[in-house]
């Protein structure tokens, strides 16, 4: 998703069938992503906004079936994230905690 990666603090998503429908922990199913950074941001967007959820999805999706990152992949993924966060980024969770932290804004390398 556009994050710095190293294994420590890495965490495995369910990219192509959600663990709630039964999804494998395998290497077809998943994408390895950033903990504290791009996975907690993707669940978080998934909470609150399930279109560019979606959308981020497909786009890390066409990255697995090419085996390699795509710079027009991530563009697109950054695109959907600046769109999520122009209406998400002033409004707080029920427990008063922003729901675009700072740190998923400023980590991001594209
Ligand atoms: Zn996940």
């Amino acid at each position: 998703m556009g994050y710095d990666f190293s294994l420590k603090g890495s965490s495995y998503h369910h990219l192509i069938v959600p663990r709630r429908f039964g999804g494998l922990t395998t290497y077809e199913n998943g994408a390895v992503l950033m903990q504290s950074t791009a996975h907690n941001y993707l669940h978080t967007i998934e909470k609150y906004d399930l279109d560019i959820f979606n959308c981020i999805t497909k786009a890390m999706q066409n990255q697995k079936e090419k085996e390699y990152i795509d710079i027009e992949d991530l563009k697109y993924i950054k695109a959907c994230l600046v769109y999520f966060e122009r209406y998400y980024s002033h409004l707080k969770t029920s427990k008063g905690k922003p729901i675009v932290k700072e740190y998923y804004i400023t980590r991001r390398k594209i």
